[in-house]
């Protein structure tokens, strides 16, 4: 039996698309070999990987005037290449503090150039919300502005995103990708590591107006440069080819089960049922996020004491329920109900918070 998984990342993959990778291991496509044994610059290879790109740019409706690329070094990796590559001499970046995620990218923008808080909703180390547009104080002349879309470890997302004008927008879009469709032409450079929502780690998914690539910087080094991805079709060197290979098998998967439109009914239901759960008992469960921010991703929310918290884990365990502790740096419990989350799984956690809470 498959194991309930809510884990925040890596996390469950869809079912059909694991399937899919065992039943070709040990031979992709009748070659008699397993993917992983494909150089990266033969026909098997390149086939899938193109597959891959094909399917993120039908799925998200990425225009042509952007470039697709399949890097490495994770999300943490963009927060280093977004300042290196946009952050030119004499310029500033705006960055939306929503979290611990956006604070590290924050950092890495300070190591590189002039970076700027354009707004922020920490109070006391945490996060319970995302600023108001009239909240955030946007430079004109900024190089970028740097948001995180989904915050994972607060479950927080935002609900539209902040009109920067001229200014490209930099969204890390690590935990939140393709949970629904989005408009691509409203941003500069999109990015995520895939193991949230997309495939195995080790890949990241970059999406970059072409006009940015062309205009990043020259005098960094060569690997770094968005540029040299977009030249070589993401094949510069050699590429995560196992990851890529899923990634192509679940963004397949997506596909079949109704695309993006498909994904975000399926991820609205999950997220409705889980937070009525938590408001159906405001004296037991709380969900300390304000209503207009909870994210359909990560629903956070606290139970009347750690020792609940702890027995609650402990019967979720029993149940073949894992990964529903929160973050180390917050507590309380933490439910990830990603694309691959099934509505079962969903069903199955709230049951056991009705069935918990009884008596009690
Ligand atoms: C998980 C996560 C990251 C870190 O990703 P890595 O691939 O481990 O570098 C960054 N941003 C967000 C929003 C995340 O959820």
């Amino acid at each position: 039996m498959r194991a309930m998984n809510f884990n925040a990342g890596p996390a469950a993959l869809p079912l059909s698309a694991l399937e899919r990778a065992a039943r070709e291991l040990l031979d992709v496509e009748s070659t008699g070999m397993s993917i992983m044994e494909h150089s990266h610059r033969g026909k098997t290879y390149e086939a899938i990987h193109n597959q891959a790109i094909a399917l993120v740019r039908e799925l998200l409706g990425v225009p042509d005037s952007y470039d697709v690329l399949l890097l490495q070094g994770g999300a943490s990796q963009q927060f280093a290449m977004v300042p290196m590559n946009l952050l030119e001499a004499g310029k500033s970046a705006d960055y939306v503090l929503t979290g611990a995620w956006s604070q590290k990218a924050y950092k890495e923008g300070k190591v590189l150039g002039k970076v700027r808080v354009a707004g922020s909703t920490e109070v006391d180390k945490k996060f319970t919300r995302i600023p108001k547009p009239s909240e955030l104080e946007l430079d004109a002349d900024a190089a970028y502005a740097h948001v995180t879309s989904n915050n994972t470890i607060f479950g927080t997302q935002f609900q539209s995103f902040p009109d920067t004008g001229k200014v490209p927008l930099v969204a890390d879009m690590s935990s939140d990708i393709m949970w629904k469709p989005i408009d691509v032409a409203k941003f500069g450079l999109i990015y995520a590591g895939a193991q949230k929502n997309l495939g195995p780690s080790g890949v990241t998914l970059v999406i970059i107006d072409k006009a940015l690539t062309a205009a990043g910087r020259k005098d960094i080094p060569v690997i770094f440069q968005y540029r040299t991805h977009a030249e070589n079709n993401s094949l510069y060197n050699t590429p995560p080819t196992f990851g890529v290979y899923l990634l192509r098998n679940v963004l397949d998967a997506v596909k079949q089960a109704g695309g993006l439109a498909g994904m975000e009914k399926h991820n609205r239901e999950k997220a409705a049922l889980l937070y009525s759960a938590i408001d159906a008992r405001p004296d037991f469960y709380r969900c300390p996020v304000d209503k207009d921010s909870r994210s359909t991703m990560n629903v956070v929310f606290t139970l009347p004491t750690e020792a609940l918290e702890a027995e609650f884990l402990a019967e979720a365990s029993r149940r073949k329920m894992v990964g529903l502790k929160g973050h180390r740096s917050v507590g309380g419990i933490r439910a990830s109900i990603y694309n691959a989350c099934s509505k079962e799984w969903v069903q199955g956690l709230v049951d056991l918070m009705t069935e918990f809470q009884k008596g009690r």
